[in-house]
Order: structure tokens, then sequence, then C-alpha cells
């Protein structure tokens, strides 16, 4: 089965992911992005960096089972990482995860929310990666996303607290491939 998480950036996704794949035993597949390599991530292990021109001639050659173009930089899940008879975590957002779930209705979604706007900005504002004008898109962008996560995805899970987070979204899955 596939799991798909989405959220917004700065609600957590990456911590919360990581404790659900160790509870688990949930692989996450590893994405392809052109996007530079930030301090601390490791190649194969976070990402496979690529850039730009090889990130399309891999579109081209069908190498992914979807893509999105995400803060301006190529984002996409590599069919090669996907086993048919293996649960996977698909950490992807929301318009690539629309992509999947028109191919693959059954796959189980899941979005992350932030507890509330406030929240999610003091976050994003904390972690100091951005400049405030990029903050200010992210959170514009966040909206959106939540709004496609409410209507879209099966499961809708609060961030309030990351044990918690990842405990409820564990038992959601283990529910669902229970049957
Ligand atoms: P970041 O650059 O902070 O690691 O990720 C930025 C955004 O790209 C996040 O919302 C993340 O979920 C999304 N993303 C990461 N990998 C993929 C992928 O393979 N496909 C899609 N569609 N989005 C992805």
């Amino acid at each position: 089965m596939l799991i798909v998480i989405s959220g917004p950036s700065g609600v957590g996704k990456g911590t919360v992911c990581a404790k659900v794949s160790q509870a688990s035993g949930i692989r996450i597949a590893v994405s392809a992005t052109s996007r530079e390599q930030r301090k601390g991530e490791v190649e194969g292990r976070d990402y496979y960096y690529i850039n730009e021109e090889e990130f399309r001639l891999r579109i081209e050659r069908g190498d992914f089972l979807e893509y999105a173009v995400v803060y301006g930089n190529y984002y996409g899940t590599l069919k090669s990482e996907i086993k048919d008879d293996e649960n996977v975590i698909l950490e992807i957002d929301t318009q690539g995860a629309m992509k999947v779930l028109k191919a693959m209705p059954e796959a189980l979604s899941i979005f992350l929310l932030p507890p509330s706007m406030e929240e999610l900005r003091k976050r994003i504002e904390t972690r100091g990666r951005e400049p405030a004008e990029v903050i200010e898109a992210r959170l514009k962008a966040a909206e959106a996303e939540i709004d496609t996560g409410k209507r879209r995805y099966k499961f809708v899970v609060t961030n309030d607290d990351v044990n918690r987070a990842a405990k409820e979204i564990t038992n959601i899955i283990k529910n669902a491939t229970a049957n």
C-alpha cells in the first residue's frame, strides 16, 4: 500500500514521518529534487540530488510516479522507489499527492495540520532558514494546502505534539494495513 503524507512547510512532516517509519517499520521513499543540498542532508538518504536538466530528462523517460514544482524546484517520486509488494510512505506536496490519488485512489492519504496558523508562522520563523518574503509566501501557500488537505485527504491529523501525532498516524496505518 502507498501511504501519502502531506502538510504545509514548517508543520514538522519530516520529524513526524521519521517517527512513524521507525514505529511501523515502513520505509519512506527517497525523492529526487533539483534543489540545493542543505547542510546536514545526505545524498540517497534525504533526497537524490539531480540538476534541472537531468530532472527534465527523467520526466521525459517516464521515471517518475509523480513530480511537482514546489517553491521553484522540482521534486518527484521515482518509480524505482516503489515496489508492488511493500508498503511505503510518500512524503510529498499536495500537487503530487493529487496526481497519486487520481491514479491510485486506494492509496492511504494523511494530511498533517499545524495547531494554528500562528503556531505555523512561529515554527517557520524559528527555523530561521528563509528570508521574510519567503516566509510570507510559504504561509500563503500553506492556507491553500490546508484547504486541499481538509477536502481531499482521508485523514487529517494535527501536529500539536510530535510523539502524539506520530502515534495517531501509526495507528491509522496499522488499521488500514490490517484490512
Ligand atoms: P524541502 O525542500 O523542504 O525538503 O521540501 C519542500 C516540499 O517538497 C515539501 O512540501 C515536501 O513534502 C515536498 N516534496 C518532497 N519530495 C517530494 C516529491 O517527491 N514529490 C512532491 N510532489 N513533493 C515533494
